[in-house]
């Protein structure tokens, strides 16, 4: 279910423009909005982290995601980069651009992200 919501992102989530929580996809902008492509792109990331979710049965997703940027701070990574450094955002990011990954993803993708 696709919910477009500014107020998410301009007053607690400031320096993102999508987030999934399952079974929502929340967006800062709508589709007439931003670039149609960068629309498409966004909403592509967002997805592939519902199918992550669906998954690991939601619930290991919050926990896997948690522990990977824990442990990526540990590491000594700036907040931004144990962020895109978790499995989960790395595929993510890598596949977002690829409008048709979707259709042909393998069952936990993500793990090759490790
Ligand atoms: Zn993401």
């Amino acid at each position: 279910m696709l919910i477009i919501s500014r107020f998410l992102f301009t007053r607690f989530l400031k320096t993102y423009s999508g987030i999934t929580l399952f079974p929502f996809i929340i967006l800062k902008h709508g589709k007439n909005e931003i670039p149609e492509y960068n629309f498409n792109v966004l909403l592509n990331h967002e997805k592939i982290h519902f199918y992550q979710q669906i998954e690991t049965l939601i619930v290991f997703f919050y926990i896997l995601y948690l522990f990977f940027y824990i442990k990526n701070r540990l590491k000594g990574m700036t907040h931004f980069a144990a962020y895109q450094n978790i499995p989960f955002e790395k595929e993510s990011y890598e596949f977002e651009k690829d409008l048709s990954y979707l259709k042909n993803r393998k069952f936990w993708a993500w793990r090759k992200f490790f």
